[in-house]
C-alpha cells in the first residue's frame, strides 16, 4: 500500500467486530504509523474486560516488545510490588500503552528506549480509545507525562497535578502519576525509596476509589 493521508490513523485497521479481542487481532498487523518496523510486535492492552481500574503508560519497552505483553520488563514488576502494597490486586486491572509498538535506537548492542513522537502518537491514539471505550473503567490511571499528556490534554504537568482526581469525560476517576520507570532512575537508593513510597501513597487513593460501591 502507498503512504498516504488514510494510513495517519490507526482506526483505518479497526475490525468490524467491536470486541477486545478483535481490537487486539486487528493492531497486530497495524502498519499506521512507521514504529511496525522497528518493534518485533504490537503490545496491546491486557487484562479483564471489566477491569475497574485501567493503567496506561507511554509504550513498550525492550522485554515487554520481546514477549509481547505490557509492564512485564523491570517497570512492570516495580508496578506489581507498588500494586500489593496499595492494596490492588494487579490480575484484576487492565494496563496497556498510548503508543502500541517500541520505539528505541542503537547503542551498542543495547535498545535503547526513544520517546514517540506527536504524530505517532496521535496515530495510535484510536487503539487506545477503543480500549477505554470496551473496559469502561471507573479509574484511569496515566503513567507518566506521555500518557498524561494523551488523556489530559497538553499542558498537564505530572510534577505539579500528581496523585489528583481530574474531571475528565473518560472515565468517573482519572489521575496521572510518575512511571514506574522514573521511580527506577533516580539517582541513589534513598531516593527511590522515596519516591517508589510517593507512588504507591498514589496508588493507595486509586484503592480506595474501587473500594467504595
Ligand atoms: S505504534 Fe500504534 S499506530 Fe504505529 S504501527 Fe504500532 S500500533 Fe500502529
Amino acid at each position: 500500500m502507498s503512504k498516504d493521508q488514510s494510513q495517519d490513523s490507526a482506526a483505518e485497521f479497526f475490525p468490524s467486530r467491536k470486541s477486545l479481542k478483535a481490537f487486539r487481532d486487528a493492531a497486530a498487523d497495524c502498519k499506521a504509523c512507521d514504529l511496525w518496523q522497528r518493534g518485533t510486535q504490537t503490545v496491546f492492552g491486557e487484562g479483564p474486560r471489566r477491569a475497574e481500574v485501567f493503567f496506561v503508560g507511554e509504550q513498550p519497552g525492550n522485554e515487554e516488545d520481546l514477549t509481547g505483553h505490557p509492564f512485564v520488563g523491570p517497570a512492570g514488576r516495580l508496578l506489581n510490588d507498588a500494586l500489593v502494597d496499595a492494596g490492588i490486586d494487579r490480575a484484576q486491572t487492565y494496563v496497556t500503552n498510548v503508543v502500541k509498538h517500541f520505539k528505541w535506537e542503537p547503542r551498542g548492542k543495547r535498545r535503547i528506549h526513544k520517546k514517540p513522537n506527536s504524530s505517532e502518537i496521535t496515530a495510535c491514539r484510536p487503539w487506545l480509545e477503543a480500549e477505554i471505550a470496551l473496559i469502561k473503567p471507573k479509574v484511569i490511571v496515566c503513567l507518566g507525562a506521555t500518557a498524561a499528556r494523551a488523556l489530559l490534554g497538553p499542558r498537564f504537568l505530572v510534577s505539579k497535578q500528581r496523585g489528583q482526581f481530574i474531571e475528565s469525560t473518560l472515565a468517573p476517576y482519572i489521575m496521572a502519576t510518575v512511571h514506574p520507570s522514573s521511580i527506577l532512575r533516580a539517582p541513589d537508593e534513598e531516593t527511590r525509596h522515596a519516591e517508589k513510597r510517593r507512588f504507591i501513597d498514589d496508588l493507595k487513593k486509586v484503592a480506595r476509589v474501587i473500594s467504595k460501591n
